[in-house]
């Protein structure tokens, strides 16, 4: 028996059986040419559904984008929009697999699709309607994990062996990289860490509960904020205001980071109070799974210091232990919105490996 990598063993999957601190070395130890393979994520978020091709060292070779479907569409014209984006890809690059990041709930199996908020996706079998539309074996991840596993293999959470990402986007992406693979939980839903509640009886949340972390630390939070402020024709608000072309609606996050760099006092204020519960949140996060490193990303971290600095500082006032522990690092995304496609892809590499080891095997049981 030869060409098997590994000999008569096929190669094991480090990080989708969890095999823990060996799983990078047996990466490594894989043949460089699998490790090439380019394949296709598709980030499918609430108004863009973006995919590309990902080489090996996780570079975008080429990327397109198209508008999500309307909520009020059926699943099949999601898929078709998947398909069609991914076919034309693959007539352009000879690729070995698609991971799909989906913002929702997604099975433990990766397969099914349990919820998700911006489409009409409810217990959809997502994997096996597209492996049987596609040629190509086929993940389905969520996305906040997406995210963090390319952060963790290419970005800022790289060497770290424990590491929490957090995405700060309408609300707040969460997810464990532990030891080499992405920590699921049970049912395939740990890393909710927005719906954490921070504040009994506070801001009502769209999960039908009050006061969870993410209405206090998000883009959301921080537009909601600003307009609050401008509704209420506060004075320091005004030159915010006139940025926005003098209406509350036309303020936007990007519109209070890019006044916050500035130097406009208010908006500045407006980005330490969201960092303030950022800080909050990471130190409760901290209690409980004691990482190495908070890596934060989404839009709202394009303010950098201006809000990752206030979120150090009380998370050092606030941990629990703190003076006789050694302290996680907070540090800033680096893949920026690439995030979740490189990293569906790259975990579609994993499958993609399997299946061309089955595969030849197949063919070499055949010939003997
Ligand atoms: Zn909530």
């Amino acid at each position: 028996m030869t060409g098997t990598p590994g000999g008569t063993r096929p190669p094991v999957l480090p990080t989708l059986l969890g095999l823990g601190p060996r799983a990078e070395r047996r990466r490594r130890a894989l043949p460089a040419g699998i490790l090439r393979l380019p394949t296709i994520g598709v980030d499918i978020g609430g108004t863009k559904v973006v995919a590309g091709v990902v080489d090996g060292e996780g570079k975008v070779l080429e990327k397109l984008r198209t508008d999500t479907p309307d909520k009020s569409k059926s699943p099949k014209v999601v898929e078709d929009v998947i398909v069609e984006l991914v076919l034309q890809l693959a007539d352009r690059h000879d690729v070995h697999a698609v991971g799909i990041g989906a913002a929702g709930w997604v099975d433990a199996d990766r397969s099914r699709v349990l919820f998700a908020p911006h489409l009409n996706w409810r217990n959809e079998p997502l994997q096996q309607a597209l492996s049987e539309r596609l040629r190509f074996p086929v993940i389905v991840e969520n996305d906040a994990n997406a995210a963090a596993w390319a952060e963790w293999r290419f970005g800022a959470g790289r060497g770290e062996d424990h590491m929490v990402m957090l995405t700060l986007g309408t609300g707040i992406g969460g997810a464990v990289v532990r030891d080499g693979y992405v920590d699921r939980g049970k049912y395939g839903l740990a890393g909710e860490f927005g719906h954490m509640q921070v504040l009994p009886g506070g801001h009502r949340c769209p999960c039908g509960n009050r006061g969870c972390w993410e209405q206090y630390s998000s883009g959301n939070a921080l537009v909601r904020d600003a307009r609050e402020l401008a509704a209420e024709e506060s004075p320091v608000v005004q030159p915010l205001l006139a940025r926005a072309g003098g209406t509350a609606d036309g303020i936007t996050g990007p519109l209070v980071t890019e006044a916050a760099r500035d130097g406009d006092p208010t908006a500045i204020e407006l980005l330490y109070e969201v960092g303030t519960w950022l800080g909050v949140g990471i130190a409760n996060l901290a209690a409980a799974l004691d990482p190495g490193r908070f890596v934060i990303g989404g839009g709202v971290s394009e303010s950098g210091d201006l809000l990752l600095g206030p979120a150090r500082d009380t998370f050092r006032r606030t941990l629990t232990g703190r003076g006789f522990r050694p302290e996680a690092t907070i540090v800033h995304a680096a893949l920026g919105n690439e995030a979740g496609l490189v990293g569906a892809a790259d975990l579609a590499r994993q499958v993609a490996r399997r299946f061309r080891t089955i595969k030849r095997r197949r063919v070499e049981r055949t010939a003997l």
